[in-house]
């Protein structure tokens, strides 16, 4: 560990061992579903996190990294900048902030209402550009959470479907928060039963291939309920700064 990583406050060789540690979680939860680990990607949740612990986890070969503050998107992007790898949006996303986020990100998973769709597609279509974006469900019927609620999702999908610079490329939702996995089991199988509902519209011009489902506590669950992309950040990253 150089002294700059100590005075940063992270160990690295901490960091690529908590990757190695959740890579097998995702590995054996594939098993036990008779699912393909590489199925299943893994998406760094690196809210709060300066960049450095970052740059060790893409160094180490990760290749997925997600934000939740448009705030914290620029800053790391600038530091990271000699780097490949894709940056995602997984936070709730104001109308007004579009402009600070859309150069630096290439997927915005946390798509939930129409009037955030409309802005979206008329920027990015006066810049000549398009955008993958997911939309949110809320599965877990919890009041604070956003995302559509699942039977307004089918419509939300159609409307969407519409907008051609947005790229539909699945559904995201954040599960149910309890210490039992099996109560929170139902909010991710709902995710995979409302992409089945949404396939059988055959939309045009949206695909339903990824669920972004499963967090720290919950991944293996996620998994065996058919999660292609797990977004994992403290179980990496240790807790969360502030
Ligand atoms: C923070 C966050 C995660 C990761 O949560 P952990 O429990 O730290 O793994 C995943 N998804 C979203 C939307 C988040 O905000």
């Amino acid at each position: 560990m150089s002294a700059d990583d100590e005075s940063a406050g992270f160990d690295p060789d901490l960091i690529r061992a908590n990757i190695t540690a959740v890579k097998s979680r995702i590995a054996a939860a594939c098993e036990a579903s008779g699912r393909d680990p590489q199925s299943v990607r893994l998406l760094l949740a690196t809210k709060t996190q300066p960049p450095g612990p970052v740059r060790v986890a893409i160094e180490a070969g990760e290749t997925l990294v997600a934000e939740n503050r448009v705030q914290e998107v620029r800053p790391k992007y600038e530091a990271l900048e000699d780097l490949e790898y894709e940056r995602h949006f997984i936070g709730n996303l104001q109308s007004n902030k579009i402009n600070a986020l859309i150069p630096y990100v290439s997927c915005i998973q946390t798509l939930d209402r129409i009037s955030l769709a409309n802005k979206l597609q008329k920027k990015l279509e006066a810049e000549g550009r398009q955008m993958d974006v997911l939309l949110q469900a809320n599965t877990s019927a919890e009041d604070s959470k956003s995302g559509v609620v699942p039977g307004d999702l089918a419509s939300f999908a159609a409307k969407v479907a519409e907008l051609d610079a947005l790229r539909v490329r699945g559904l995201m939702t954040i599960g149910l928060f309890t210490d039992d996995l099996e109560l929170a089991r139902p909010s991710l199988a709902r995710l995979r039963e409302l992409r089945d509902q949404v396939r059988e519209l055959n939309l045009d011009g949206i695909r339903m291939d990824e669920l972004s489902m499963g967090m720290s506590g919950d991944l293996e669950v996620a998994v065996e309920e058919g999660s292609t992309m797990v977004r994992v950040g403290s179980a990496i990253f240790g807790a969360r700064k502030a």
